[in-house]
């Protein structure tokens, strides 16, 4: 990634944030622009009042679920932030456009910040992983887990967030509108203005946030139900970006009896609505799991074919299983947690013995309810 000329890019693209709603501060505010998805690059904007002078922002280094350290921070090269006060408000001028201080591998500084000022932070974020941890975004799919694209504001964790994802005309130009939609646990509201679409998200806190990845492109999807010992209907819903010609009906069929099978045996569900978010893709292969979604990269040979066998062959066996791994898991290890879970800090390690009883486990449980489902 480039590091020219970030003082420049980060300067102007404060003023083109400063040209939209952001400028009303209240509460904390990220929007998300794709403009930039051909150089595979997020703009972001955050607003928030300062609770002490000198704020912090930071990054996780890790993700839960993924137990390795990532250094997500290692995609943003530079931090700009504008002090929003009355003053510069109400006049014509400009704020002034500080460069924050990097302290150390994932953490910024704003000198310049004051107690009760309203702040205004832009930066960029590079995401080309196609890894189901981090970011991805170019002329296919906007994709992203907030613990790459969100810094946090220290001290102000656990305080609400209204998130904006701006979707730029140009990316819709070439594709099905019908078939575009996002993909994410969250409800989200949409507009389209002027041919971009502006997708609205609200969640209660930091750590509810990075626990929502979502996905915006082209998706094959279907919806399923499952009713649980109370007769209560759980949603679920099940997307596929990517280039594949899986059967979607026996795909429905097959994990709609997996997830029944689990509410079965477990009786109830720690969530309300479920989603699967599945990208085809040539040889990637990964899961993560989140409190009632999970996102998921698949070789498009896993998925079923259209004359799939009745016993399902060990290409599409593999990406059942994963479904079934990653779908426990909301039970075992979002729901019921280790104790380092807990009130985790993800800029540094969180150190257990008990990986096996978390992953090893669920990979039991995950073959043996395929077993158990008849699929
Ligand atoms: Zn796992």
């Amino acid at each position: 990634m480039s590091t020219s000329n970030d003082t420049s890019r980060g300067q102007k693209r404060s003023e083109a944030c400063l040209n939209n709603d952001t400028q009303v501060t209240t509460g904390i505010r990220y929007q998300f622009d794709f403009e930039r998805y051909f150089e595979h690059l997020v703009d972001v904007s955050l607003t928030f009042t300062a609770a002490t002078d000198s704020p912090q922002l930071w990054l996780p280094a890790w993700i839960p679920g993924s137990y390795l350290m990532r250094e997500f921070a290692r995609n943003i090269t530079a931090v700009h932030y504008q002090i929003l006060d009355s003053q510069t408000m109400s006049s014509e001028a400009q704020p002034e456009t500080h460069r924050a201080e990097k302290i150390d591998k994932h953490t910024w500084q704003l000198p310049q910040v004051k107690a009760g000022q309203a702040i205004e932070v832009c930066y960029e974020v590079y995401c080309y992983d196609l890894s189901v941890r981090t970011a991805y975004v170019d002329q296919q799919r906007l994709y992203g887990n907030f613990t790459s694209l969100a810094l946090a504001i220290d001290g102000h964790e656990h305080q609400p967030i209204q998130v904006k994802l701006i979707v730029p005309a140009a990316f819709l130009a070439d594709k099905d509108e019908e078939r575009v939609c996002l993909a994410t646990g969250l409800d989200s509201i949409d507009l389209r203005l002027d041919g971009q679409y502006c997708l609205a998200l609200q969640v209660d806190n930091y750590h509810d946030l990075i626990d929502y990845p979502f996905e915006f492109a082209e998706q094959d999807k279907f919806d399923f139900i499952v009713q649980d010992d109370k007769h209560q209907t759980l949603s679920h819903r099940f997307y596929i970006s990517g280039k594949h010609s899986a059967d979607m009906g026996r795909l429905q069929q097959d994990v709609t009896q997996i997830c029944q099978t689990y509410v079965d045996w477990l009786g109830d569900a720690p969530f309300a609505d479920y989603t699967f978010m599945t990208f085809a893709s040539g040889n990637d292969y990964g899961g993560l799991e989140h409190i009632n979604s999970t996102s998921l990269i698949t070789p498009r040979r896993d998925l079923p074919s259209i004359d799939e066998p009745a016993v399902p062959n060990s290409n599409y066996q593999r990406f059942l299983g994963l479904c079934s791994h990653e779908y426990f898991h909301a039970w075992w290890v979002k729901t019921v947690r280790p104790d380092v879970m807990l009130d985790v800090d993800l800029r540094r390690e969180a150190f257990t013995p008990l990986l096996w009883v978390f992953e090893g486990f669920t990979s039991y449980i995950d073959d043996f309810m395929l077993q158990a489902s008849g699929v």
